[in-house]
């Protein structure tokens, strides 16, 4: 008894009844309750055994192997009252997206019966065969072996269908070898490190230190459409962007859409999206429209790393599901629609330990040391990797977007906000900070009105990485891609900033100098070399870009100009210091991310000509032939058919130019562009597609005159205004 069967908004119906009352939601009641979670742990588990998982869930301690049995036996006992039959090992392999293979609990028994069983050894190890998942060399194809390990850290869950339900559970992925095949290990070696590092910087502190994680808080952007029109694009089907489409006559200039709002059937299936995210221990939060027309976005509470990662996943999964429910398709690409905004996912992080925000400035920011040294690493780190960073977000969808002024620039730099940037000013230019801009209050002008606090600064939008009051939010992520990723380099690069600034510290305590002094001048030092990467303005300006330029920043524009520079020996060296990839790791990532870049370009470039020639080529010339009929036939009777001849004309320019771009464009996808992958990904972006960008001008062109009725596509203003 989905919302969508109680309210009618079935599959395909657009025009349901408004449900006759709201289904309660009862948020403490189902919050978790398709998780295996500590509370149900606790109330199913022996003692002893329960402890020691503690111990490893909050402790981070090596996993007890000898609990495993009566762990799975507790699992299986809550999945089979759950109704499940079957179970999974869930894994993020390197195409960024999920994986599993399912397999029943059922074991015949002599009497012709069968009983459910479940084995710790089932639980804790996994072989899927492995030879088919993206492994960038680390594995020859013919050593299929891969394993996948529990993660105790993350509950195991019910994955439900309306026909029945399974047992997932959340697993690390990786060769025969030990080679990481995915994302969940290198994020948690990279949460580990931080952990570390930030650890003994607040003991340098005297400050609490038990505990110390990353978070991350993924704001998720999507676009929706109706079903009928998706399975109507076999662009959209196939690679989740339009390839071909005119703008239309009202995109999103009135500005009316964000914050809007929210259209019932929308509204319907975001709720529902709730409910099932709240089952499964996703705190979802937020809920609005966005920018462009279609667009909506929606966000939980910031959970850590880990947790968040898998947690993402489970919203992108849910979000498609869902909207299927509710006649709709839900596009989590990054420019599904080329003229209006494109999506993004911001990445809120920060790290904390039990009961402290380090990245909390408090009201007074420039007598809060502990706090300026944390920021203050975080500016080093963004600095050196600037990289890296942008790495972390390239790949072939994201290329729509980045700089192209909706989205941060792809100039790597940091928004601090006037009062940090304020009191940096005053630790560099006076080695010591003695005030913190304040906000005030702002009259609204009516008595009934209250007063509110201001706060100490703007905020802004067009920076790729803000802070935005208590952590930095990474704003230049793609829509579509997991958070891991990013999140593993903020924390390896973090990690690797407190422990220098740790180790110079500590020499100089044991030198004799005072705490309070030589944090100071650390401090102020530091901020000289790294005040570059600072940047308070408007990043879509074209003067920031000469401006960055001239401050030595990197300007990465494409996928592979940023993937050149993440095998580089400055990230080797990295990764490996503090064990969160190995040399072949990395590269293998390196390959891999060249390979997905190949092949997504190359499947648009092969969508483009397949449409183009057997849709759109198609439809003009029906129309040429009915134009050049009633042209004749006017001609027969005496007429002049001037318009007629006039539009005949361009339709037959606009055939012409379209055959000669698609001929161009048949000549580059039938090219391989070489042997490896490297030069196949460099031959694909600099000849696949522009010679695409010209068969989709010619067919846009066409779309603006081709009647309607011989319009082989759904357009861009039957698909955008989704209600
Ligand atoms: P906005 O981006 O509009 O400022 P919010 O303040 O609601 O929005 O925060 C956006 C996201 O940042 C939410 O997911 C929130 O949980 C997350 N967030 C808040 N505090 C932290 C933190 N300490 N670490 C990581 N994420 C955080
Ligand atoms: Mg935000």
């Amino acid at each position: 008894d989905t919302l969508a069967a109680a309210t009618g908004w079935g599959a395909d119906s657009r025009s349901g009844s408004a449900p006759t009352g709201p289904i309660p939601m009862d948020i403490e009641g189902i919050f978790g309750s398709n998780t295996f979670g500590m509370s149900e742990m606790r109330a199913r588990l022996p003692k002893q055994v329960y402890k020691a998982l503690c111990r490893t869930i909050e402790g981070g301690e090596t996993l007890d192997p000898s609990i495993a049995d009566a762990v799975a036996l507790a699992m299986k006992e809550w999945a089979l009252e759950k109704g499940a039959s079957h179970f999974t090992h869930w894994f993020q392999p390197l195409t960024g997206s999920t994986a599993e293979k399912h397999d029943s609990f059922i074991t015949p028994n002599a009497g012709g019966g069968a009983v459910a069983e479940f084995s710790g050894k089932e639980l804790i190890q996994g072989e899927p065969d492995a030879s088919s998942f993206p492994s960038g060399g680390l594995r020859a194809t013919f050593e299929a072996r891969g394993y996948t390990a529990w993660d105790p850290t993350s509950p195991a869950f019910i994955a439900e269908t309306p026909a029945g339900c399974y047992l997932s559970i959340p697993t690390a992925f990786l060769s025969w070898t030990g080679d990481a095949l995915d994302t969940k290990i290198p994020l948690l070696r990279s949460m580990t490190v931080l952990a570390e590092q930030a650890t003994r910087a607040l003991k340098l502190f005297g400050a609490d230190a038990t505990g110390v994680t990353a978070t991350c808080g993924p704001e998720q952007e999507f676009f929706l459409i109706d079903q009928e029109f998706f399975y109507r694009r076999p662009d959209l089907v196939t690679t989740g962007r339009s390839l071909f489409g005119a703008k239309p006559p009202r995109g999103q200039e009135l500005e009316d859409h964000y914050f809007g709002s929210i259209p019932d059937r929308v509204l319907a299936f975001m709720i529902e999206v709730e409910r099932e995210l709240y089952r499964l221990g996703v705190p979802v939060k937020t809920r609005h429209n966005e920018v462009a027309p279609g667009q909506f976005e929606m966000a939980p509470i910031y959970e850590n790393a880990n947790l968040a990662a898998d947690h993402q996943q489970l919203m992108m999964i849910t979000l498609r599901k869902v909207a299927r429910n509710f006649g709709m398709a839900c596009l989590l690409h990054e420019k599904p629609f080329a003229g209006v905004n494109g999506s993004g996912k911001h990445l809120n992080w920060s790290l904390g330990t039990e009961s402290a925000n380090l990245l909390e400035p408090g009201d007074t920011p420039h007598a809060n040391m502990q706090f300026l040294f944390f920021c203050t690493a975080v500016l080093r780190a963004v600095d050196r990797h600037q990289d890296l960073l942008r790495a972390a977000v390239a790949h072939a969808g994201n290329d729509h977007r980045l700089g192209a002024n909706e989205a941060p620039p792809a100039i790597i730099s940091v928004f601090l906000g006037d009062q940090l940037a304020d009191v940096f000013n005053q630790l560099e230019s006076a080695g010591e900070a003695t005030d913190s801009k304040q906000g005030g209050l702002l009259g609204l002008g009516s008595p009934v009105l209250p007063r509110l606090p201001q706060h100490a600064g703007d905020r802004n939008r067009t920076s790729p990485f803000a802070f935005t009051g208590n952590k930095f939010e990474f704003r230049a992520l793609g829509s579509s891609q997991s958070v891991s990723f990013p999140a593993t380099v903020l924390n390896t690069i973090m990690a690797e900033s407190l422990d220098e600034m740790n180790t110079a510290l500590e020499a100089e305590l044991a030198r004799g100098t005072e705490f309070e002094t030589a944090l100071r001048s650390l401090i102020s030092e530091e901020i000289r070399r790294v005040k570059r990467i600072v940047f308070n303005g408007d990043g879509y300006n074209q003067e920031w870009h000469d401006e960055a330029a001239r401050r030595g920043l990197l300007n990465l524009p494409t996928t592979l100009d940023a993937l050149e520079l993440l095998p580089q020996d400055k990230n080797k060296a990295l990764f490996e210091k503090y064990g969160v990839l190995s040399h072949r790791e990395l590269e293998s990532r390196h390959e891999v991310a060249l390979d997905q870049y190949f092949k997504t370009v190359n499947i648009e470039g092969e969508t483009t000509a397949d449409i183009a020639s057997t849709m759109i080529l198609p439809a003009a010339v029906r129309y040429l032939n009915d134009l050049l009929a009633a042209a004749e036939r006017a001609e027969d009777i005496g007429l002049k058919a001037r318009g007629l001849r006039g539009t005949l004309d361009k339709v037959n320019g606009l055939v012409d130019e379209l055959t000669d771009a698609l001929d161009a464009l048949v000549a580059q996808n039938a090219e391989l562009g070489g042997e490896d992958v490297h030069s196949k990904a460099y031959h694909v972006r600099d000849n696949v597609v522009p010679a695409m960008l010209r068969v989709r001008g010619a067919a846009d062109g066409l779309e603006k005159i081709v009647p309607d009725d011989y319009w082989p596509l759904p357009t861009y203003r039957d698909m955008l205004f989704v209600k």
